[in-house]
C-alpha cells in the first residue's frame, strides 16, 4: 500500500508548511502500514530532494516536464495523477495550503473520487477513513467518513510540526516524466509582479498586528516601527483593512492570511472568531488591549491591559535602550 504525498514549494523554495503536512502523512502511513511516497513537481525542486527524504518518505519522486516550470494547477495535478495511476497509489495527500486544496481537487475530479481538505486527525475503519477536520475557517470541527477505493484529503496547515525521521533517508526515484498537453497549459503562472520584498506576513517569526483600537492609518507608525526592532511585519484586523488604513495583504484571518509566527502582538483587536483562526497556530500570544475581557486578551499567553498608543512607544524606546 502506497500513500503519495505532494511536496509544496514555489519555483524550487519549499512550503514550510507542507513538510508538517508530510509529518503527519509519515504518522499515518505507519499506523495503517502503508509506504509515503512524495512527488517533487518541476526541476526547481531538485534542490529539495535531500531536505524532503530526511522527512521519513520511502521514495522520492522528482517529476520533470517543460510544464512544471512554474505553479500551474492543471498541471500539477494531472502530473501528480499519472505518479499516482503509475504507483497505484491508495491515496493522495498534501497540506490545505491554497495550493495543496487546488491540486487535490483537480485530482480528485480527474479520478471522480472525493476529496476532504484541512484534516487534523485520520483513524482507520475496517472501509472507510474517519477524519476530523476543520470547516469554516477553524472555527468548527467536522467529523467526515470518506469510503472510496482511492482516498484523497489534505491536512490542516500547520497543525502537525514538521519531524525529520533520523536514520531513515527516503530512496530518490528515476524521474518521472508525465504526459502534459494543451489541456494542461490552461492555467499556469507565466509573470509575477513583487508587492512585498524579504520577510512576508504568513512567514514572519513575529507579527505586530493592529486592529480598530489603533484608531487610523497613521498611527500604525508605531506598530511599523516595533515590528523592524524585531524583524516582524505588520498586519491587521479586517476593521482596518476596510477602513482603508492598511492594504488587504496585511489581514489576518478567515479571510486574510493564515500566520503561525513565533510570536504575535495583538494591538487592538478583540479577537473575533474569523481573526483568530487566521493567528491561532501563533506559538505565543501578547494582547495588547484596553479591555480585559475581550477574547484576545482572555486567550493570550501574556496580555498588557492598557492603551497601545501609551504601550508601544514604551515597549520600542526600552528595545532601542536595551540595544544602545
Ligand atoms: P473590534 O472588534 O472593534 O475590536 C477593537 C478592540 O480594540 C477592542 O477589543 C477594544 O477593547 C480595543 N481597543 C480600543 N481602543 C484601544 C486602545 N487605545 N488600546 C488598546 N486596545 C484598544 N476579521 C479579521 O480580522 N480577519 C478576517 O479575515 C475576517 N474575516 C471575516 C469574514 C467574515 C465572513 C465575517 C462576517 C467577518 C470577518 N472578520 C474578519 C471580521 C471580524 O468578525 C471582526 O469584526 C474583526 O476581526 C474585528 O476587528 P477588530 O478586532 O480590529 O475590531
Amino acid at each position: 500500500m502506497s500513500y503519495l504525498y505532494l511536496v509544496e514549494h514555489d519555483r524550487g523554495e519549499l512550503n514550510e508548511a507542507s513538510l508538517g503536512g508530510l509529518t503527519a502523512t509519515v504518522d499515518l502511513a505507519e499506523r495503517l502500514g502503508a509506504a509515503v511516497h512524495v512527488a517533487l513537481l518541476g526541476d526547481a525542486a531538485d534542490d529539495l530532494v535531500a531536505e524532503v527524504s530526511e522527512h521519513g518518505p520511502a521514495v522520492v519522486h522528482r517529476v520533470h516536464h517543460e510544464l512544471l516550470a512554474d505553479y500551474g494547477p492543471d498541471a500539477w495535478a494531472a502530473a501528480l495523477h499519472q505518479l499516482g495511476e503509475e504507483l497505484g497509489a491508495s491515496a493522495y495527500l498534501a497540506t490545505g495550503t491554497d495550493r495543496g486544496n487546488e491540486v487535490l481537487a483537480h485530482v480528485a475530479a480527474k479520478a471522480d473520487l472525493a476529496m476532504v481538505a484541512n484534516c487534523i486527525e485520520i483513524t482507520e475503519t475496517a472501509d472507510a477513513w474517519e477524519m476530523k477536520r476543520l470547516r469554516w475557517g477553524g472555527s468548527l470541527h467536522e467529523i467526515a467518513r470518506l469510503e472510496a477505493p482511492v482516498k484523497i484529503a489534505t491536512f490542516a496547515a500547520h497543525t502537525t510540526e514538521p519531524t525529520p525521521r533520523p536514520g531513515i533517508v527516503g530512496q530518490i526515484a528515476q524521474p518521472f516524466v508525465p504526459e502534459l498537453g494543451d489541456a494542461e497549459a490552461v492555467t499556469l503562472v507565466r509573470d509575477r509582479v513583487v508587492t512585498a520584498e524579504g520577510v512576508t506576513l504568513a512567514t514572519a517569526p513575529v507579527v505586530v498586528s493592529g486592529g480598530r483600537g489603533v484608531g487610523s492609518a497613521e498611527a500604525f507608525a508605531a506598530l511599523e516601527e516595533l515590528a523592524e526592532l524585531l524583524n516582524g511585519v505588520v498586519g491587521c484586523s479586517r476593521v482596518v483593512t476596510n477602513n482603508g488604513w492598511r492594504p488587504h495583504s496585511d489581514q489576518v484571518g478567515q479571510t486574510g492570511t493564515v500566520v503561525a509566527p513565533d510570536l504575535y502582538i495583538a494591538c487592538g483587536i478583540s479577537g473575533a472568531v474569523q481573526h483568530w483562526v487566521g493567528m491561532m497556530n501563533a506559538k505565543h500570544v501578547l494582547a495588547i488591549n484596553t479591555d480585559a475581557e475581550a477574547p484576545m486578551v482572555t486567550k493570550a499567553n501574556w496580555a498588557v491591559v492598557a492603551d497601545l498608543h501609551a504601550v508601544l512607544p514604551a515597549v520600542s524606546e526600552e528595545i532601542k535602550r536595551r540595544h544602545g
